[in-house]
């Protein structure tokens, strides 16, 4: 095959690499994009887009059989719902190849070259990439590594077997009567929720103090209390070890040193991911790292001239909206825009029962960072929408600087929160004021009062509490 030359190869097509891919053709700049797999890499095939899909089908599944159980003050009754596990699996998956050929459709609208195989490094201007029909060099002149994570493998516990990754666990030939989660941190606890309602006898291993460690107690402990109600087992301060000689149970040992096996039909391994930066000849090109991660500047750019990286393998946080801003900049930066990272607001949203939005910083981190604040918190429970929707659980909770007013942090839990987040980020990247937000009139009766509302509560005005 004849070499291919390219004014940017981009490697990797997910959230980070397509979008890259989709501005570098609006810019006009000749673009190769490599992916080994499907395009839209974890998110869209084995992350956010088919667990959001499992989380809603569980969510249906359970609020029809909480109908037939429970007596319902709404006066409904329902007859039991039975569950075809494989037909809600091959609605995700009809989702996800949708959205799959709507990122290739949106490519080659753009004129892009998609070449389908393994890249790997030959220098640091040179890829080889391992097609169907065979071995494909690529050169160019500017390369953006998108690769990516991939789960992290206990030692003690490899995947194989009974023992997954997150990628088996949306794809499983049944609902696991009894499911052992590894890990209480975003992975665990939205699939943990979802197959809790699926019917799943479900424990969660988590090793520090408290669930969710990325957010703090005020905001996990509705989501703790959910997961009771769900008949979720939650072990804190407790470390999966290995599985039972017999492999039938896991065992774990806590705080005490007491070792306990857990019976489990499935053991889903979720205590973080890593980078992909190993067995494709990138680390032959000895670029710094930060961590297990790449290293990059303001502009994305590596230790090596020429080459850039974004997304995950550059480290936290791993989200996909991370990525795609930072793909969507860093083609302006290749085409010669003078453009650098200060995004002020990344917001992450953890899509459990009710979900947590966090934007910029919590109470706690702003007083670590020596800040003089204002925050006002308004629950749910006095939110007359939240009442009409049988969830007044959660809150919303507004921090900004006490000398000048400004938002500098959003944080909420309750149902469906995860919309509001971009209220949330709105008012913190745009540097709103509490009275930015108090003075803005907000529908009613919507959840989106309670960002007004807590944003008085600051202020020391709130009408409703
Ligand atoms: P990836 O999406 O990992 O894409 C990397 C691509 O590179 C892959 O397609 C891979 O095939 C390709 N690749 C790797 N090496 C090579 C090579 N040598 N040659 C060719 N191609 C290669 N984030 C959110 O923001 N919201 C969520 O709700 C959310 N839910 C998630 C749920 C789960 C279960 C998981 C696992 C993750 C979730 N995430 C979520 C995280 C999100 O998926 C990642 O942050 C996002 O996918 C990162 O994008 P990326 O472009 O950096 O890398
Ligand atoms: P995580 O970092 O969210 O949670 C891992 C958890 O495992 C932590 O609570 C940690 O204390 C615990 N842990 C680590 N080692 C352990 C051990 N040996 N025994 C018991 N517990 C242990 O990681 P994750 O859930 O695998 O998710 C990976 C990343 O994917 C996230 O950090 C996030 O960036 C991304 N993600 C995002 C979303 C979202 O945006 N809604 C959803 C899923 C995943």
């Amino acid at each position: 095959m004849h070499d291919l030359s390219c004014a940017l190869l981009i490697l990797g097509g997910g959230p980070g690499g397509y979008v890259c891919a989709l501005r570098a053709g609006q810019l006009g700049l000749d673009t190769i994009l490599v992916d080994k797999a499907r395009l839209g890499g974890t998110c869209l095939n084995v992350g956010c887009i088919p667990s959001k899909a499992l989380i809603h089908a569980a969510e249906r599944f359970h609020s029809l059989s909480q109908a037939a159980h429970t007596p319902s003050d709404l006066g409904i009754s329902a007859a039991p719902p039975s569950l075809d596990f494989a037909a809600t699996l091959a609605w995700k998956d009809g989702i996800v190849a949708k959205l799959n050929s709507g990122v290739a459709g949106l490519l080659t609208r753009a004129k892009l070259r998609v070449v389908t195989g393994e890249a790997r490094f030959l220098d640091g201007k040179r890829v080889l990439v391992q097609t169907e029909a065979g071995p494909q060099i690529i050169r160019a002149e500017t390369v953006v590594i998108a690769t990516g994570s991939a789960p992290v493998e206990l030692q003690s516990l490899p995947f194989g077997g009974k023992v997954i990754s997150s990628t088996e666990a949306l794809a499983l030939p049944e609902v696991p009567a009894r499911l052992a989660i590894v890990g209480g941190g975003y992975i665990g606890l939205e699939l943990g929720t979802a197959y809790a309602k699926l019917g799943a006898k479900v424990t969660v291993v988590e090793a520090g103090p408290r669930i969710l460690p990325q957010y703090d107690a005020e905001l996990t402990r509705p989501v703790a209390a959910r997961l009771a109600e769900l008949g979720v087992t939650l072990l804190t301060q407790t470390k999966a070890k290995s599985l039972s000689p017999d492999q039938t149970a896991l065992l774990v040992e806590d705080a005490e040193g007491h070792q306990t096996a857990l019976p489990a039909d499935k053991i889903l391994v979720t205590v973080g991911r890593k980078p992909v930066t190993t067995g494709w000849g990138m680390q032959e090109l000895v670029l710094a790292q930060n961590g297990a991660f790449l290293r990059i500047d303001a502009q994305f750019r590596t230790s090596m001239t020429g080459i850039f990286a974004i997304g995950d393998v550059t480290g936290e946080p791993m989200l996909a909206h991370r990525a795609m801003a930072q793909g969507e900049m860093v083609a302006e930066i290749v085409a010669g825009q003078p453009r650098r990272w200060d995004k002020y607001a990344v917001p992450a949203v953890c899509f459990t029962d009710p979900e947590i939005v966090s934007v910029g910083l919590s109470p706690g981190e702003a007083k670590a960072q020596g800040l003089e604040i204002k925050t006002g918190l308004f629950p749910f429970q006095a939110n007359s929408r939240a009442m009409t929707t049988q969830r007044s659980d959660g809150f919303v909770r507004i921090t900004a600087r006490a000398d000048t007013h400004v938002v500098i942090g959003v944080q909420a839990v309750g149902a469906h929160i995860a919309e509001l987040s971009a209220a949330f980020t709105l008012a913190v990247e745009m540097g709103a004021r509490l009275e930015d937000l108090a003075q803005t009139i907000h529908a009613h009766p919507t959840q989106g009062e309670a960002l007004a509302e807590a944003a008085m509560k600051a202020l020391g005005s709130a009408l409703h509490i």
